[in-house]
């Protein structure tokens, strides 16, 4: 039964009125770490101080600031880290005796190799020596299969484990909501996919790609978009349907002549065509970004925890 036009009225009134929640990542990040520092402090006085090693290979820029981020972001919670800067010349074999060195310390609970490496390591190879104990990227075969059997005692990449956390920090329910993630890579896309469908999540998922046919149709049917892309503002108005909630995982430089860099960073979702239309949404930067981070310094402390239990 259509409602009379008096009603009609008012709904469109209050619907001009709600505005879109913008999910602010830095806000939650930074309560996660002040829990973080809690626990860190609580182990520290047992003895237990929880401990990263960060690899990087080669002198790629982007790596230099992610791994540079990392090991402040210990710093600044007490953690103890070691930064391992490699030549680009660093061959497989040397590479996997330092993974074997770091499996055996005992100050090292979290172990990460930063990614991309030089084309000449194969990442694979070296992610399977990783103790999955120590595999706080989670990453390892051994994580994955954890993930995907339900199993809490594996580690799950951090950046879709962040965006968890931002649903849950706004109240945002996924069960019975279809979720749809655009990106199938092991880091983003796939855990993503799984941490929505899982039991404690109860999304109905679809997973999308390059090569799935009308994306913004099937993206309109979606109460939850995950983007995890990697082309710039891809995700238009088009994409999305009234109310729907938007995690824009996208990291994207492109040029601008304005800026004193020469560039700025932007999303994969069209973020000024899309807000609007959206319940919620994770702006880019200060959205999604800033959880991976948290997320790796908490993944640390529960290998901590589940090594020196
Ligand atoms: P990836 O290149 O490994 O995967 C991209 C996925 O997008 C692929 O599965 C591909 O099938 C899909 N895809 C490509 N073109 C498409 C199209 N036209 N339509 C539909 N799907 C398409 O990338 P990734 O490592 O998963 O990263 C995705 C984005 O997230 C990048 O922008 C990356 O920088 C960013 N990222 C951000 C963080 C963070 O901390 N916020 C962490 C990891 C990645």
């Amino acid at each position: 039964m259509v409602p009379p036009i008096s009603v009609r009225l008012k709904l469109k009134k209050i619907n001009k009125f709600m505005s879109t929640t913008i999910i602010d990542g830095k806000e939650v990040a930074c309560k996660i770490r002040e829990k973080l520092a809690e626990e860190i402090a609580e182990l520290k006085a047992l003895g237990k101080t929880p401990g990263l090693a960060v690899v990087l290979v080669g002198e790629d820029p982007a790596s230099q600031v992610y791994v540079g981020s990392k090991v402040r972001a210990c710093e600044e919670l007490g953690l103890y880290s070691q930064k391992w800067e490699l030549p680009a010349d660093t061959t497989q074999e040397q590479l996997v005796e330092l993974i074997h060195q770091l499996n055996a310390d005992e100050r090292i609970h979290g172990i990460l190799v930063q990614s991309p490496p030089p084309a000449h390591i194969d990442e694979e190879a070296v992610i399977l020596n990783i103790d999955p104990r120590k595999d706080v990227d989670g990453f390892h075969p051994a994580n994955v299969a954890k993930l995907v059997l339900e199993d809490e005692e594996g580690f799950v990449p951090c950046t879709p484990l962040g965006c968890m956390e931002l649903l849950k920090a706004y109240g945002i329910s996924t069960a019975g909501k279809h979720a749809v993630v655009i990106g199938r890579s092991m880091i983003v896309g796939k855990p993503m996919a799984n941490l929505l469908v899982s039991k404690k999540a109860n999304a109905t998922v679809t997973i999308a790609h390059s090569r799935t046919a009308d994306l913004p149709g099937l993206c309109r049917t979606a109460d939850i978009i995950v983007a995890a892309v990697g082309r710039p503002e891809m995700v238009n108005a088009d994409y999305v349907k009234e109310g729907a909630v938007v995690l824009d995982v996208g990291i994207n430089r492109i040029a601008d002549s304005s800026r004193p860099r020469g560039y700025r960073i932007v999303g994969d979702v069209d973020y000024e065509a899309v807000k609007d239309k959206c319940s919620a949404i994770t702006p880019v930067p200060g959205g999604v970004g800033p959880m991976t981070i948290a997320m790796l310094m908490a993944n640390t402390v529960k290998a901590c925890r589940q090594l020196t239990r």
